[in-house]
């Protein structure tokens, strides 16, 4: 494959700016607090962002999860919510929009991503089973390993490098796959777990050819492929923009022939989907399809609902038709572009290329004098914090967690502050002091200490650990 040019948003559209497809029509107000306010906030909450009050934070770039703006479509459609406990109209609009933009036939609705990650985790992975994923996702490993399941990782080493510019970070190695099939037997691989836009890599996307070759390698050992397609939008824009073959062609036809290669989806509506909540799963096989309507009643709702109002279900249905519109992908991933592209001009170390929802700053880079045990990302965010009330997020060693074997941290090799953008909510001026914001801690950063964790849950132990500062 070869190298991927960064090329600005100007650079590929030609000379004129493109900007925004749509305007203003409420605001929110925001408040700053001031430095010893913020200190005394950023102790309260044991030095993890995700412990902040959001009164306390100026802009929130702790995740683009249910953070979206809903448009003028969607807040009418909220009006039509249809709360009938079964059948709800709503339901059937949702089902509708499913089968048209991704092209899968049954339709289960979840209140959330793991919630479909659950139904989906009990009713494919026997224990022991292993499966196979293009990098993990918090949530999407511990509800494969709750059941049973053991995750691999089988994603290109160049995911694992920040500085790599190659095109698709989330091509899965398909060599890799193969021998780790040989090596156990195909009926002990529970199914291939694919994500679009790579999260923990950086938001980096997988490639059409990459997908097809792996539905050919599947077909050939009669291993099923499930998609997590909770940013396949940007996904898609990624394959418009760098794959031969494919500039002429709709985000929404090329998220259609992507998910033709797979035998369902699930779906965490609060990114891609813009909404603030809901979920869905999706297959095409039917047997699987009753086993997971039979399972969703236990754990969400009827399975015209889900755990979500007859109006989050309409909320849902217009925000996927929304969210495949060109323009719409095209500023999106302009705005996270724009401000990975101020990082890079001033020499910031941050994952290239710029993903399609977050800028990662590399915080091995940043800080080469914090040991990974002393969480130089985390470090990161809550020095953002300080310097500005800007909220990011560690994706480092404490979202890593620990091997339920051995006990230890897993160490990962990327150690990495992220700087997650909603969609449809902040503006340029933002961005710029965002950027200005990471310049000021980047040029303090010697003086900069690591922390210590002095409270681990058990699980997902990134949302509620407390650290102090390291002596
Ligand atoms: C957010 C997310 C999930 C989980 O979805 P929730 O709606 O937060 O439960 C799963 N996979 C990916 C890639 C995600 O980003």
């Amino acid at each position: 494959m070869t190298e991927f040019e960064p090329r600005t948003m100007g650079q590929q559209f030609g000379r004129r700016s493109w900007a925004e497809p749509w305007k203003i029509k409420m605001v929110e107000p925001l408040r700053m607090i001031s430095r010893e306010e913020r200190e005394r906030a950023l102790k309260e909450a044991g030095y993890n962002t995700f412990l902040l009050a959001s009164e306390d934070v100026y802009i929130d770039l702790l995740t683009d999860s249910g953070t979206n703006a809903m448009s003028d479509r969607q807040w009418s459609g909220m009006m039509l919510g249809d709360e009938a406990y079964a059948g709800s109209r709503n339901f059937y609009h949702l089902e509708e929009a499913v089968q048209t933009y991704f092209g899968y036939r049954y339709l289960v609705p979840t209140h959330q991503g793991r919630g479909a990650e659950n139904l989906l985790s009990k009713a494919c992975i026997k224990p022991g089973q292993i499966v196979p994923g293009n990098m993990y996702f918090t949530t999407t490993r511990l509800h494969q390993e709750l059941a049973g399941g053991v995750f691999e990782d089988v994603i290109i080493e160049e995911a694992h490098d920040p500085a790599s510019l190659h095109p698709f970070k989330g091509d899965v190695d398909l060599e890799k796959l193969e021998s780790l099939i040989r090596r156990v037997g195909a009926e002990q691989i529970a199914y291939i777990s694919l994500a679009g836009t790579v999260n923990m890599a950086g938001g980096q996307p997988v490639s059409m050819a990459n997908v097809r070759a792996l539905r050919e390698l599947c077909d050939r050992y009669g291993i099923r492929i499930y998609l997590d397609a909770t940013r396949m939008m940007e996904n898609s824009f990624f394959i418009q923009e760098r794959e031969p073959g494919y500039s002429e062609k709709s985000i929404a036809e090329i998220l259609r022939e992507f998910c033709s290669y797979t035998h369902g989806a699930w779906m965490s509506a609060k990114k891609d989907g813009l909404v603030n909540i809901g979920g869905w799963l999706a297959v095409n096989d039917y047997a699987l399809f009753e086993e997971l309507r039979n399972m969703v009643v236990i754990y969400e709702g009827l399975h015209t609902y889900g755990g979500l109002a007859g109006r989050d279900m309409e909320a849902i249905a217009i925000g996927i038709a929304e969210s495949v519109q060109d323009e719409h992908v095209r500023a999106r991933v302009g705005q996270v572009r724009y401000l990975g592209e101020l990082l890079t001009d001033w020499h910031i170390p941050i994952v290239q290329p710029v993903g399609g929802h977050a800028v990662f700053l590399d915080a091995r880079a940043f800080y080469p004098h914090i040991p990974q045990s002393q969480f130089p990302a985390q470090t990161l965010a809550a020095e953002l914090y300080l310097d500005s009330g800007i909220r990011s997020m560690e994706r480092g060693v404490v979202s890593a967690g620990r091997d339920p074997k051995t006990g230890d941290h897993y160490y990962p090799k990327l150690e990495l502050t992220r700087l997650t953008i909603p969609r449809r909510v902040y503006t340029q001026a933002h961005m710029d002091v965002v950027a200005e914001s990471v310049k000021a801690i980047y040029d303090a950063r010697e003086e900069t200490r690591g922390l210590t964790m002095v409270y681990e849950p058990k699980y997902l132990r990134f949302f509620q650990a407390r650290f102090e500062r390291a002596e």
